[in-house]
Formats: structure tokens, sequence, C-alpha cells
């Protein structure tokens, strides 16, 4: 699969979708660990992103990525808008020299840690970033995987975050960081089907 600006405007596309339809689901996961507004918030950056796409004329992946990356930065408060708007400068950068999904992928988890200071563990997106950038070297990524990636961050406490406000008592919720992020890599799975 390459990505070219198709996939890429269709990647961001399936993800809009996505993420409005579970808007409030994302919200109600930030509720007990949290603020309650990662939906909102998402929901919010991600229109930006959509208005700006649909007006717009692409001659490659990292140019929609770059567009990405200036609305979720610029839109969205808290603390996912600047992770995610990194991350897509940091895939940005990548495509810009690189065919490779697997070196974007980890680009774009190197400015998440970059910006968030958190290592994997620390009930984050950086822990289903660092689990599907060994996925896609091993070419084994599947929408299973990542759900079990999502699920998986319930077991954790969080020590960075709103979420570690709460200490011990993070334990037992679903990430909403890392339940956007296992969106995002469902949608990247079917755009480039
Ligand atoms: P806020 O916590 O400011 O309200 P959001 O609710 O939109 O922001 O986003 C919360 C999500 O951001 C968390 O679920 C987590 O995945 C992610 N997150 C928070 N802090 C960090 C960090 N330091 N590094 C990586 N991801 C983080
Ligand atoms: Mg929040
Ligand atoms: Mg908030």
């Amino acid at each position: 699969m390459k990505m070219d600006a198709t996939v890429a405007l269709k990647w961001m596309s399936i993800f809009n979708d996505k993420i409005q339809t579970n808007k409030d689901y994302l919200s109600e996961l930030d509720t007990p660990i949290g603020d309650g507004d990662h939906g909102g918030n998402m929901a919010r950056g991600m229109t930006a992103v959509m208005e700006k796409l649909n007006a717009e004329k692409f001659e490659n992946a990292a140019d929609v990525f770059k567009v990405v990356a200036m609305q979720l930065l610029s839109k969205v408060g808290g603390a996912s808008g600047p992770l995610y708007g990194s991350a897509f400068i940091g895939m940005t950068k990548s495509f810009q020299t690189s065919d490779s999904l697997a070196d974007a992928v980890q680009a774009g988890l190197e400015m998440i840690e970059k910006r968030g200071k958190a290592t994997v563990g620390e009930k984050t997106m950086v822990d289903i970033w660092a689990s599907v950038l060994a996925d896609l070297q091993q070419d084994q990524l599947t929408v299973a995987r990542v759900q079990e990636y999502v699920q998986a961050s319930a077991d954790l406490k969080a020590t960075k975050g709103r979420a570690s406000y709460v200490g011990d008592r993070s334990i037992g919720h679903i990430d909403p960081g890392t339940c956007s992020s296992g969106y995002l890599f469902e949608a990247l799975l079917e755009a480039s089907k």
C-alpha cells in the first residue's frame, strides 16, 4: 500500500466518521478518569480538519497530514490537541522523505513522547502507538489487535496526564486517548484495504 493523497484523505475521512460517531462514548471514557471532554475535543478538531481537507487539493500525503497537524494544534485545547498535532507533524516530516508507514508512525510516536514525556506503561496513547508501530514493522497489524490494545489500557494505572490525578482509581477504565488512537489505526486499516 502506498500512502498517497487519496489514501491519506480516505484515512482522515474514516477517522473523522469514527470520532463523530463515538464522540459521546469518548467523553464518557474521559469522565471517571478525566474531565469528560475528550470526545468534544476530538470532534471539534476533526470537524475543523475535514473543512480544510475538503476545501483544498493535495498532491501527496505529507501535505494532507500537515493540514491535519495545524488544525488539531490550533483548534483542540487540552492535552490531546498538541499531542495529536505533534504526531501528525512527525508523520508529515516522515512522508516527505519515506514511503514507509512504520517510519511515519515511529516519527509520530517520537513526537508524542517528546511533547508529553510519557513512556510505555503510563496509560496514555503512547502505549497503543508503540504496540501498533511494532505490529507495522512486522506487517501484522489487524483490527483485532488494535481493539486488544484499547482494552489493555484498562488494566493500567495512569501516571501521566489528567488520569494520573485519580491514581489507583484509574485502573479498570479504558484510556480515552488510547481509544481515539484505536479509531485512528482502525481507520488506517480500512483506508488501506
Ligand atoms: P485533557 O486531559 O487535557 O482534558 P483530553 O481529554 O482531550 O485532554 O485527552 C486525554 C488523553 O490524552 C488521555 O486519555 C491520554 O491518552 C492522552 N494524554 C494525556 N497526557 C498525555 C501525555 N503526557 N502523553 C501522551 N498522552 C497523553
Ligand atoms: Mg479530558
Ligand atoms: Mg480537558
